[in-house]
C-alpha cells in the first residue's frame, strides 16, 4: 500500500464521504475536514484538490473514494447508507414495586434473617480477591501435568498464601507468635494422652 492509499485509507474510515447525484464523490480535506471538500470522479481518476489538478498525482482523495465505493456501493449502483442512531429508554417503576413488592419482601427477610445474610456477605469477593492474591504472587499457571499433581500444586499454593498472610500481620501489628514449641508441653497434650503417660 503506498503513502497515499494509506491516507486514503483514513481518510475513509474517519471521514464521511458523500456520493453526489451524477456519481462523483465529495471527499473531506483531510487538514479542513468541516470547510473543504473535493470531488474525486473515479472512472477519470480525477480529484479537484492541488495535488492532483497540479502535481498530477492519482491523490489521497480517490483513494478514499475507492475504499468507500467498493464498501458501500453494490454492484447494481445502489448505496448502502450506513447511519448511526442513539436509541434511549426510560424506565419507570410504579410505587408498588416497593410496597408489597418483592424488594419489600427482600428487604423484611433481610431484616429479619440478617445474620445469616452478613454470614453470606463478602464470601464472593473475599475469594476473588484471594485467588487474586494467589495468582499475582505464585502466578496463574500449574505445572504439574497430572491431575492430582495439580491439585496438589494449587493447594500448595493457598497453602503458601496462608503463610504469608500470616506472616505480614505479624509484621504490621507488631505480634510476636506463640509457636507450639515454646508452649509447655504438657499442657498442649490431650486429657487422653496424658493419662496415658501418667
Ligand atoms: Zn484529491
Amino acid at each position: 500500500m503506498t503513502p497515499r492509499e494509506q491516507r486514503g485509507l483514513i481518510i475513509a474510515a474517519t471521514c464521511r464521504l458523500h456520493r453526489n447525484d451524477d456519481g462523483t464523490w465529495r471527499v473531506p480535506s483531510q487538514t479542513n475536514p468541516t470547510v473543504v471538500f473535493y470531488t474525486v470522479n473515479l472512472e477519470t481518476k480525477v480529484c479537484t484538490c492541488p495535488d492532483c489538478t497540479e502535481g498530477g498525482f492519482v491523490c489521497k482523495h480517490y483513494h478514499a473514494a475507492t475504499f468507500v465505493h467498493r464498501r458501500d456501493v453494490l454492484p447494481d449502483g445502489t448505496v448502502i447508507e450506513t447511519k448511526s442512531i442513539t436509541l434511549s429508554e426510560r424506565k419507570t417503576y410504579k410505587q408498588d414495586w416497593f410496597v408489597g413488592g418483592m424488594l419489600e419482601k427482600a428487604f423484611h427477610y433481610f431484616q429479619f434473617n440478617k445474620d445469616e445474610y452478613l454470614n453470606h456477605y463478602h464470601l464472593r469477593s473475599n475469594v476473588e480477591s484471594t485467588f487474586s492474591a494467589v495468582k499475582r504472587k505464585f502466578g496463574p499457571d500449574v505445572m504439574n501435568r497430572s491431575e492430582a499433581g495439580m491439585v496438589n500444586e494449587v493447594l500448595c499454593k493457598f497453602l503458601l498464601h496462608n503463610l504469608t498472610c500470616l506472616i505480614m500481620e505479624q509484621e504490621c501489628l507488631g505480634i510476636s507468635p506463640v509457636f507450639w514449641k515454646d508452649e509447655p508441653q504438657l499442657e498442649a497434650l490431650p486429657p487422653a494422652v496424658l493419662n496415658a503417660t501418667n
